[in-house]
């Protein structure tokens, strides 16, 4: 159980009657990528599951062109893969969603532009009521100070956005170990409505090794007040993922990474009820749910 995660990454937390209504994810509808070729730096051929709901990916096609075009959802740039016979904008979906129509736009290298409307579908999650220490609810002006410095940091730290683009899309788990199920969870604190769940909760012991999930760079190092010991990786292209709560942390700013290198150990650092590690993955500036990068 992991009651860090009023994390700063959630800070917009004015959402949950968003997520209202339910969904059959088997009726949703496949954008049929299975048959795009992948350009060369893919060679996995594995895609994050098309999900667009809240927390999920909605993957769009961009359609076939000479470059790679380039796509935006507001001012926030969108990862871009395929090759010429087709192109994919990945679009990851914030928790904080509102179901129903939404667009990125999409240019390509003759500067025409155009618009791309999806639909987001609803998802309900369910609620987890959780008791814990008080100061952790309401925080003190210290902590609350602290919280608020330690969120502005981490937003410049989220806007990441480099080359190269990720190689492969398919993830490996940080740990081994029992994964929960847990994200998207509506959270409520001590009778408290909180932010959502933000990430998989991933039980191992103290000390166990964390690996990194796909070759990045550590663009971001700290000990955050809900999340503790954390490392923050850069994926490329708006794909980030952060590990939290570790009990050490074995690399530094800059240092590359191959999957499955590793990057600390696990522990209890931050405001959890026990060891075990907390993976979150951010696509364009959203959480969403690390499941979708796994083969199963
Ligand atoms: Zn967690």
């Amino acid at each position: 159980m992991c009651p860090s995660d009023l994390h700063p990454a959630n800070a917009s937390c004015s959402r949950r009657s968003a997520l209202l209504g339910t969904i059959s994810l088997l009726a949703l509808p496949s954008l049929g990528l299975a048959a795009t070729p992948s350009t060369p730096a893919v060679t996995s051929g594995v895609w994050p599951q098309n999900l667009p709901v809240p927390g999920g990916i909605a993957r769009l096609s961009l359609g076939p062109a000479t470059a790679r075009p380039v796509a935006a959802q507001g001012e926030v740039p969108l990862l871009v893969l395929g090759d010429v016979t087709g192109w994919t904008a990945l679009v990851g979906i914030p928790l904080s969603a509102t179901p129903g129509e939404a667009s990125i736009t999409a240019r390509t290298s003759n500067g025409a532009q155009r618009e791309l409307t999806y639909r987001i579908e609803p998802k309900r999650y369910s609620e987890q009521q959780l008791k814990v220490s008080p100061r952790t609810v309401d925080l003190s002006p210290d902590d609350l100070a602290r919280h608020e410095r330690e969120r502005a940091h981490q937003q410049v730290v989220m806007a990441t956005f480099s080359q190269p683009l990720p190689p492969t899309l398919r993830m490996q788990v940080p740990v081994p170990g029992r994964r929960s199920s847990s994200f998207g969870l509506r959270r409520v604190f001590n009778g408290q409505a909180r932010n959502p769940h933000s990430g998989m909760d991933i039980a191992a012991g103290t000390g166990t090794k964390v690996a990194a999930p796909l070759p990045g760079r550590v663009i971001d190092t700290g000990d955050y007040f809900f999340n503790g010991q954390t490392v923050w990786l850069d994926h490329g292209g708006g794909l980030l993922s952060m590990v939290c709560h570790l009990s050490a942390i074995d690399v530094q700013v800059g240092d590359p990474l191959a999957t499955g290198q590793r990057i600390g150990a696990v522990g209890a650092t931050g405001r959890v009820t026990g060891p075990h590690l907390h993976w979150g993955v951010m696509l364009n500036r959203s959480m969403v749910d690390p499941a979708l990068f796994l083969m199963a």
